[in-house]
């Protein structure tokens, strides 16, 4: 492991020059992000941010623009939905994250930080346009993608000199059928030592199931990961997408505090 990593960083040619660079980031704060899926409608967002804003979350998240496995039908793509859902966040001291497919939509995102998905996270052009703005990105590794490849994009995003960068690791496909995603917890701790960059855990996407967010959340969090994300909904089994891994809202508060604890005390 240790020549793994040596080569890597301080052989002749290392590959990501720029990630590597960076000084290790110590956010002071855990990074906590939660929201639904999907933005749905006013009554839903108001019902999740005053729960997350008392429970000391930092920031909401919410799909509008949606990369999911199947086209989206009823929810997404509503302007007035996405103002909405920002204003809302504003009101309640949330900084708000929305997911960007294409560069034509940053000026409709008024969402404070920009998420690229996993299925976007190899749009060099889409990466190479949002390195250039000042928003914060979230970069999601793609369910198939290596260290290298992950490690190759952001570097996209950071090699102009932009420092405002979030990974998240949020699962790989794989054989085994007790989750939809498999969570990498050796990922995250190997990113921890080679990039100065934050990485968040994603255990929602990660395993698809809100039974298992909780302790993967906590072992990602263990293992070193700067925040975490954790999709929420007040009623999970009326969740317009990803229903199988929404956490109940009232159980938020809970997880939030023990996620805390283990992120002061590690
Ligand atoms: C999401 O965050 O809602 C999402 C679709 O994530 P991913 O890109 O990781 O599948
Ligand atoms: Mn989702």
């Amino acid at each position: 492991m240790i020549d793994f990593i040596s080569k890597r960083t301080w052989g002749p040619t290392p590959k990501y020059p720029t990630v590597l660079s960076i000084k290790p980031c110590k956010p002071g704060k855990l990074i906590s992000i939660a929201g639904p899926c999907a933005i749905e409608n006013e009554k839903q967002i108001k019902k999740i941010a005053s729960i997350l804003a008392k429970a000391g979350c930092g920031y909401i998240r919410g799909g509008a623009y949606r990369a999911g496995t199947y086209p989206p039908d009823n929810f997404g793509l509503d302007r007035n939905l996405m103002t909405m859902f920002c204003n809302v966040a504003k009101n309640y001291g949330l900084k708000s994250i929305i997911e960007i497919l294409d560069i034509r939509q940053l000026d409709t995102i008024l969402a404070d930080v920009l998420q690229v998905g996993a299925r976007h996270m190899q749009d060099y052009a889409l990466l190479t346009e949002l390195s250039k703005q000042k928003k914060p990105v979230i970069l999601k590794r793609n369910m198939g993608a290596t260290l290298d490849e992950f490690l190759g994009a952001a570097e996209y995003l950071v090699r102009g000199g932009k420092r405002n960068v979030m990974l998240c690791e949020r699962g790989s496909s794989t054989h085994m059928n007790h989750v939809r995603w498999d969570l990498s917890i050796s990922l995250i701790a190997t990113i921890k030592q080679m990039t100065g960059l934050p990485i968040l855990v994603d255990a929602s996407h990660g395993t698809g199931r809100w039974d298992l967010v909780a302790p993967m959340t906590r072992a990602g969090i263990a293992a070193g990961a700067d925040g975490y994300i954790a999709e929420v909904h007040p009623e999970p089994n009326k969740s317009l997408s990803d229903a199988d891994q929404a956490i109940p809202l009232v159980c938020y508060p809970a997880l939030h505090k023990r996620i805390q604890r283990i992120w002061l005390n590690r």
